[in-house]
């Protein structure tokens, strides 16, 4: 049952980002809305490099599942494509919602865990925004990995 109540409920909290902040998740937004196809790409993702750039991509679906790459790989791969920096200061990952779920807002979602691996990777220091109780929040990239993979024994 829902009513009026249950609508102020789901009404967004006001964002705890800072303004940098919420410009990306702003692209990552963009970025998926200029692209969305149902099935195909559904995620955009954004990151800012040390140096301040920002490069978008989004997600590239595949008929044989274990070839979709995840947005944050895409934007990865165009920034050290584009300008040759991997250093990432924050990176966001947002998700479309498919056509029947018209009234459903675009949302930021967390990585998966074979993109937490890359990001740390790629910047252990990297800032994710994630979801939060209150809206979105960012935090290490460690935080979200904890007991890394590590081909060392005993690290
Ligand atoms: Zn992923």
């Amino acid at each position: 049952m829902s009513g009026p109540k249950d609508r102020q409920m789901s009404k967004p909290a006001p964002s705890k980002l800072s303004k940098a902040d919420q410009e990306l998740v702003d692209a990552a937004v963009d970025a998926i809305k200029k692209r969305y196809r149902y099935d195909w790409q559904e995620v955009g993702a954004a990151l800012r490099l040390r140096s301040g750039k920002i490069f978008t991509g989004v997600s590239l679906d595949a008929y044989l599942g274990r070839m979709a790459v995840c947005a944050e790989a895409v934007a990865l791969g165009q920034a050290i494509t584009v300008a040759g920096e991997f250093g990432i200061d924050c990176i966001v990952a947002v998700r479309h919602p498919p056509p029947d779920e018209k009234d459903r807002a675009i949302t930021v979602v967390s990585p998966c865990g074979a993109c937490r691996e890359l990001i740390f990777d790629y910047d252990r220091n990297a800032r994710v925004i994630v979801p939060g109780e209150n809206g979105p929040i960012a935090v290490g990239i460690g935080e979200l990995l904890p007991n890394k993979y590590s081909r060392e024994r005993g690290n």
